[in-house]
């Protein structure tokens, strides 16, 4: 029996002693030569300065999904624009090793009937996600016109043409009637604010800068055998972190993993796919099917539904659901939903600590690897090696205590006054969030009137379904918030955006149009749907431990209440969506 009061009791005082003012203010962005492409040189090239139809800004799953639906809708000239050096966004960079997807490939891979690829696992690796981005590239020609190693600088609406006047870092000046905007959360690399950080002396790199040249292996997992005689510190053990350990455990002299916070570390359960299982199930239009499931079985209320995917995102729910399917319907009133919800997380957060002590031989050491949150506080990771790691002798945990890495010294990182001397540090340190989103991108918009996207959002995000933003016409963001907001499978969101952006295109050419823009009352009347289901972000609960969910604990600014999704959850959205799609009658947009 789980003694409620103590265990949150105890959630408090770990989430108290983390708390900090700086906040977000205790990071450093990357810049310079740490952060240029180490997978790719940058190739010569003549600057644009043509028209096309559409110009995407992000060559990830956003740019990949709204791209092939607009290729689909008969736009051929779609220019993806990206810093990096080839399509596939976050998948790009990070190619730490071990790097893997938390949620299934049958939901999480984009495009898979479309480009008729099989993953290999219920849980692909990185290079497998990547090809797959290369692939919906080759087969949409969405290489024709992309432009890599590219980043824009300036977006401004021409309203005497209607078109988008586009320049870049490098000398392009070019014209789109469209754009989209799939910059993604995760893109700007931060480094912790560890006293001392840059006078250190021996090698450092961000995981989603991966020094192979360095380390020896490569990312499909040979083994880091340069690090056979080195002593490596990782400091960070989020999702990255928890997934880079088990390579470097196997390789390196000497581990020092440096933890502030234990990540909740469930079952993966990976597993081949089955060629002949796939090929039954793969009759058409499965994907849809499997994507819808998958939110379904979240977010799709209290009617049971089978779970195709069958892993620990749906536990989640499936737990609160067992429970509620017991209480009588006319009984189940939000405060039952809460307490269920409360009920279950306590249930499953036991369960995870208790694997940690199943797994770990070394009691100490098992003691500092548990999570003591809620389980949703903090991004949920599922692995069947982390843990396991900790048992090799040549890998040591440096717990903080919540504090951090005191210092970092020329030859050494110092925890509670000891110094552990190192020759290497590798930050798992993760990504800007939280930053006002032009900063993040690297550029502001100018729209209509000279009206800045950063002016029109000063106080908060408006927009109708998270994409149509008053004052920008022909402007589309792909995004989650304001939308389903599904957290579980990112791309999802895009996938539905996506859609929903041809088709509108498409409509555009259909009437006759030169630009599309979302009204005024239609973006008054969707903010209002928006804010009418309340604060309801379950990712800042009072006790919860600081970290990117919550604005690292610290009181969420006033505009923090324009960042929701559909108040009745993502399944709901979606099908508020194809309503809107299926109607015809593009309700809140005007067309000119
Ligand atoms: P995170 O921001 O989640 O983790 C950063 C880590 O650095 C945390 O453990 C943090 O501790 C630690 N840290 C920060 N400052 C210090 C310090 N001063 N001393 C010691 N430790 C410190 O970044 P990740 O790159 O791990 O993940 C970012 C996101 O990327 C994930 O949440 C997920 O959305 C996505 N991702 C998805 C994957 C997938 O789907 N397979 C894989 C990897 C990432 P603390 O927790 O105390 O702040």
């Amino acid at each position: 029996m789980i003694d409620k009061e103590t265990t949150k009791a105890r959630y408090r005082a770990e989430r108290d002693k983390r708390l900090r003012a700086d906040g977000t203010a205790q990071y450093h962005r990357l810049a310079g030569e740490v952060v240029a492409d180490p997978y790719a040189p940058v190739e010569p090239r003549e600057p644009k300065t043509d028209h096309v139809t559409f110009a995407f800004v992000g060559g990830g799953f956003a740019g990949l999904l709204t791209g092939a639906r607009l290729v689909e809708a008969g736009v051929k000239d779609v220019r993806i624009v990206d810093k990096a050096g080839d399509f596939g966004g976050a998948w790009y960079w990070n190619r730490y090793p071990g790097a893997q997807c938390d949620t299934a490939s049958m939901v999480y891979m984009p495009l898979l009937e479309e480009t008729g690829h099989r993953p290999t696992e219920k849980y692909a690796h990185a290079p497998e996600i990547r090809a797959q981005c290369q692939r919906i590239g080759q087969h949409y020609g969405l290489y024709d016109h992309a432009l890599f190693h590219t980043e824009v600088t300036d977006l401004t609406w021409d309203d005497a043409q209607s078109v988008w006047r586009i320049e870049t870092d490098r000398g392009d000046a070019f014209t789109a009637q469209f754009i989209g905007l799939g910059t993604g959360p995760l893109h700007v690399p931060k480094l912790p604010g560890i006293p001392g950080i840059e006078s250190f002396k021996g090698h450092s790199f961000h995981t989603s800068r991966w020094d192979y040249d360095y380390t020896g292996g490569d990312p499909l997992g040979a083994p880091l055998s340069k690090l056979a005689d080195k002593r490596v510190a990782i400091i960070g053990t989020g999702a990255t972190g928890i997934q880079c350990v088990p390579h470097l455990a196997k390789t390196c002299g000497q581990l020092f993993v440096c933890q502030r916070t234990p990540s909740s570390v469930d079952v993966r359960g990976n597993a081949p796919i089955d060629p002949d299982w796939f090929a039954s199930i793969a009759t058409p239009g499965w994907q849809q099917r499997w994507l819808e499931n998958f939110t379904d079985n979240q977010t799709g209320g209290f009617a049971t539904t089978e779970d195709l995917v069958q892993d620990g995102w749906t536990d989640m729910w499936r737990r609160v659901r067992a429970r509620i399917e017991n209480i009588p319907a006319e009984e189940r009133d939000l405060a039952v939903i809460v307490e269920a919800l409360e009920d279950s997380d306590f249930e499953k957060m036991d369960e995870i600590r208790a694997r940690v002590d199943a797994v770990v031989d070394d009691a100490a050491t098992a003691q500092r690897l548990k999570a003591w949150y809620r389980q949703l506080c903090k991004r949920p990771c599922f692995h069947d090696a982390y843990l396991q790691a900790f048992n090799n002798s040549n890998v040591s945990l440096l717990d903080t205590d919540g504090k951090g890495v005191e210092r970092i010294t020329e030859t050494a990182i110092v925890v509670a006054g000891v110094e552990y001397p190192v020759d290497c540090v590798i930050y798992a340190s993760g990504f800007e969030m939280g930053s006002p989103y032009t900063e993040r991108a690297g550029f502001d918009l100018v729209g209509r009137e000279s009206l800045a996207l950063s002016a029109a959002w000063s106080d908060g995000m408006r927009s109708l379904h998270g994409v149509y933003v008053h004052g920008f016409p022909n402007a589309f963001f792909v995004q989650a918030t304001q939308g389903a907001a599904l957290i579980s499978n990112v791309p999802h969101n895009y996938t539905e955006a996506g859609r929903s952006i041809a088709l509108v295109v498409a409509e555009t050419f259909k009437r006759g149009a030169s630009r599309v823009e979302v009204t005024q009352d239609g973006q008054d009347k969707w903010v209002e749907v928006l804010l009418a289901g309340g604060p309801r972000n379950l990712l800042s609960l009072p006790d919860c431990t600081p970290g990117y969910y919550n604005n690292e604990g610290q009181p969420l600014s006033p505009a923090a209440r324009y960042a929701v999704g559909y108040p009745q959850g993502p399944a709901a959205y979606f099908r508020y969506l194809e309503g809107w799609r299926k109607s015809g009658a593009f309700e809140g947009l005007a067309f000119e």
